[in-house]
């Protein structure tokens, strides 16, 4: 099959490489129709690492069955459906609890088998793999590793009817969990430094939004909330922005708020400086989230297909850009450059 494999140099190469083969007979294989770029794939973009080279990556895919195997009774080829890319090691404490996005094998165990969107075809156990209603394309389901992510963050902090919420940054996962906080029955207000992001946030439903490289966002968040700061502040920037990003949110967080912590960054940790007295004082909470499992008996992932079936969220209108998976060293630069491309979700279809 063609896959994308990455270079020493961090970039991708393509090349022919061998099928996945069924490895257990509760394993299918999926012939990927589309893949998503995520933050953490665009943190490693052009970054030389050794462990990476020669690797397939990509974690947010869709697709169609095309084998299952003996032991499959829930899936037959031809079905559409989405694979969920958090796999843990299926037998530590967390695993058994099905918080398996706690695994501390996690990113070991994703690597070697789901987590390989950019390439034509994958593996991974059937109950990762969820069924698409008719109505709802392949570019849609991608997405829902985004919401996933999102949702639990939501989980995480108890978000409640009517509160008043920040969301730091307006990539994909700041545009979901916009879009979840409203389903939440919340009020919304929106910050990124760029206008794009914040048009498309303003039509998914924000209340407010901010370009805090133009605008006071401490003053914007103290109109919106009678002078007392929002409930819950989502960081959901990450990675470089985090020394900026994450003292505003808290910031803007109201005395006995909280601040989640969504957005991802990499292990070199990132030089923040917080305003502590404020914190304690106010005994703000700092909710790290960390991907997405279960919420209560229902995988998160399938909490939120069904939100997308029933239109009550809206992932088409974060895709902005479309490539081949021959052209994904032009699809990484493009979503890269989002202050010139203005690049929400760009797609890899296949
Ligand atoms: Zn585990």
């Amino acid at each position: 099959m063609k896959a994308a494999l990455k270079t020493a140099q961090g970039d991708f190469e393509i090349k022919e490489v061998e099928t996945p083969k069924i490895p257990h007979p509760d394993w299918v294989l999926m012939k990927v129709k589309v893949a998503g770029i995520c933050g953490t794939d665009l943190r490693h973009w052009k970054v030389p690492d050794p462990k990476l080279e020669g690797k397939i990556m990509g974690h947010e895919l869709a697709g169609e069955v095309v084998e299952v195997g003996e032991n499959v009774s829930s899936l037959e080829a031809g079905d559409r459906v989405v694979l969920e890319t958090v796999l843990g090691d299926d037998h530590c404490e967390w695993c058994n609890a099905q918080q398996y996005n706690l695994c501390p094998h996690l990113y070991d165990v994703r690597a070697e088998n789901v987590s390989r969107a950019f390439a034509e075809y994958v593996v991974g156990p059937a109950r990762k793999f969820y069924k698409l209603p008719d109505h709802i394309s392949y570019e849609e389901a991608a997405l829902l590793d985004t919401f996933s992510v999102s949702l639990h963050a939501i989980q995480v902090t108890g978000l409640k009817i009517n509160d008043k919420v920040a969301v730091i940054g307006a990539g994909p996962i700041g545009q979901a969990e916009l879009q979840l906080a409203r389903v939440f029955g919340a009020d919304v207000l929106i910050t990124d430094v760029l206008d794009g992001p914040l048009e498309l946030a303003k039509k998914l439903g924000a209340h407010v939004t901010v370009n805090t490289e133009s605008q006071d966002g401490l003053r914007q968040i103290m109109e919106f909330t009678c002078q007392r700061g929002v409930d819950i502040a989502y960081e959901c920037a990450g990675g470089e922005a985090m020394p900026v990003t994450f003292p505003r949110a808290a910031s803007y967080t109201r005395i006995g708020g909280k601040v989640a912590l969504v957005g991802g960054f990499d292990s070199e940790p990132p030089d923040v400086k917080l305003d502590w007295q404020h914190i304690q004082k106010g005994e703000i909470q700092i909710i790290p989230s960390a991907s997405y499992s279960y919420w209560g008996i229902y995988p998160e992932m399938q909490m939120c297909l069904d939100l997308l079936a029933d239109g009550k969220i809206d992932a088409r209108s974060l895709v902005t850009h479309r490539f081949a998976l021959d052209d994904i060293n032009e699809a990484f630069e493009t979503a890269e450059a989002k202050s010139k491309t203005n690049a929400t979700f760009v797609a890899l279809l296949m």
